[in-house]
């Protein structure tokens, strides 16, 4: 069932964009039909599960506090990695939902837009970007002197999927006087017919500096749009579009393993549905989970995002436990199309050079400009 969703880069597509957008109050009204598939067979499976047998709840699955001071051993691979990344003169960006061994032998780990500025910043030959499609893609705009390379071309994203720029075309050439904000996670197309781009660190702050007697359009996630247009006060039209991954966080399985660890506060990502983010202690970018769980004086928290995330967590606060935030399906929630990328994968793009990111320059310079106006507005 789930193959005949699959787009050209192996995304899940929305597939109710054709009267795409939600409209005033109640603020979303738009489930993409694949969440919809989701929370329709959840309840399917509930009324199965009560009344043919006990539901087994996934073991809940615990990280706790590192025990060595000492790095990871490498593996031969790791090592053939670094080699070739000192023979090539190449940078090396990793999402913080890559698997743990790209992490390790990164330069840099960190979000879409840390690690863009890094793109842009560095003195490296090429730039290896271990993330989804869209973000390599903004490795590009904003640095298109260098080669960006991607380990898997088909590491897309169901979020950038669930807008196409044909449809926001239309639709914008329908509702002229749309201001469009869009959230990072798009295509360099979408990027391209929007006014101006935000992460989930900046899109309160940006959403505030749209002025006031303009109507908003924001894309492509409906449930980040919903809270940041609580946070603001902001009305908004959304984009019903959404994150295959952060949908499958429930009420019912955080609420199961809080009652586990009724001392762990929870930190929720705001691409996650408004149930979840209600019942979290904090809602926030990967980023700002780094600096919630060092300042909070808690041991041990709930983590609602995807599971790579703990990764960096541990390495940057060792002496914390974290606690996966688990599905009603399972202990942690991993994204299929960031996992394309594998470590063979890695050393195969800086020893081949090669999937490269190619980008017409007229597309690049028309999606730079609403990322320079994030830029302008961040500060
Ligand atoms: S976690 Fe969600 S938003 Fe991020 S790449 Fe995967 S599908 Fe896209």
């Amino acid at each position: 069932m789930l193959a005949a969703n699959v787009s050209r880069r192996g995304s899940f597509a929305s597939t109710n964009a054709d009267s795409p957008v939600a409209d005033g109050s109640p603020l979303v009204c738009g489930i993409t039909h694949f969440a919809l598939f989701i929370r329709l067979f959840a309840s399917f499976n509930q009324v199965q599960m009560s009344t043919l047998a006990s539901p087994t709840p996934p073991e809940t699955m615990v990280f706790p506090p590192e025990q060595s001071k000492d790095p990871p051993a490498l593996t031969d691979i790791q090592r053939e990695i670094l080699e070739l990344k000192e023979t090539r003169n190449a940078v090396i960006l990793a999402h913080n939902y890559q698997v743990e061994a790209i992490q390790q032998v990164a330069d840099f780990v960190g979000d879409s837009l840390g690690l863009s500025y890094k793109a842009a910043e560095t003195n490296a030959d090429c730039i290896v970007f271990c993330g989804v499609h869209f973000m390599a893609e903004t490795a590009k705009i904003v640095n298109p002197e260098k080669p960006v390379y991607l380990p898997d071309l088909d590491a897309g994203c169901s979020l950038s999927d669930s807008c196409p720029a044909g449809k926001l075309a239309a639709y914008k050439a329908e509702n002229p006087d749309l201001y469009v904000v869009a959230y990072i996670n798009c295509s360099a197309e979408v990027k391209a017919l929007s006014d101006v781009i935000c992460t989930s660190g900046n899109a309160v702050k940006i959403v505030e500096k749209v002025p006031t007697d303009r109507r908003i359009l924001f894309v492509p996630d409906q449930n980040l749009g919903q809270w940041v247009s609580q946070q603001t006060g902001r009305n908004m039209q959304l984009w019903p579009g959404s994150c295959y991954a952060h949908v499958l966080f429930t009420q019912q399985a955080i609420e199961r393993v809080r009652l586990e660890y009724p001392e762990a506060p929870v930190v929720a990502h705001p691409e996650c549905v408004q149930s979840v983010r209600d019942m979290a202690d904090e809602v926030c970018s990967t980023e700002k989970m780094i600096h919630f769980c060092s300042n909070n004086p808690a041991e041990a928290f709930i983590i609602v995002t995807e599971t790579g995330m703990i990764h960096r967590l541990q390495r940057e606060i060792p002496e914390k436990t974290f606690i996966a935030g688990p599905t009603d399906f399972c202990a942690c929630n991993e994204c299929r199309f960031m996992k394309r990328n594998t470590i063979s994968k890695l050393r195969d793009t800086l020893r081949d050079q090669k999937p490269e990111i190619i980008m017409e320059e007229e597309l690049r310079v028309q999606a730079e400009a609403p990322i320079q106006r994030m830029l302008e507005w961040s500060h």
